[in-house]
């Protein structure tokens, strides 16, 4: 799984919920990692912090659900489950 796609793919996402809430701030993100998405919370979490730096969710908070239900039919998914915003 390449990283740095994965993460600016998600951003985009949280840009376009971002701009529809006419948010000044990204505060807080959350994600759900399937279990086959091949990524640890915590190598997620390095990526995702350097991927925002400089964006609209530059320093938000990240809560991440790691599932390992392997026969969830996103089991290979990265989703964004919501963002908190100001
Ligand atoms: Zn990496």
């Amino acid at each position: 799984m390449h990283e740095h796609s994965l993460i600016a793919n998600l951003l985009s996402k949280i840009e376009a919920v971002a701009q529809q809430e006419r948010a000044e701030q990204v505060v807080g993100v959350r994600v759900w990692l399937g279990a086959l998405s091949h990524i640890s919370a915590e190598h997620f979490r390095e990526h995702f912090v350097a991927g925002c730096r400089g964006s609209v969710a530059d320093g938000a908070w990240l809560e991440v659900e790691h599932s390992d239900d392997s026969d969830h039919p996103q089991a290979q998914d990265i989703l964004l489950r919501g963002i908190e915003v100001r």
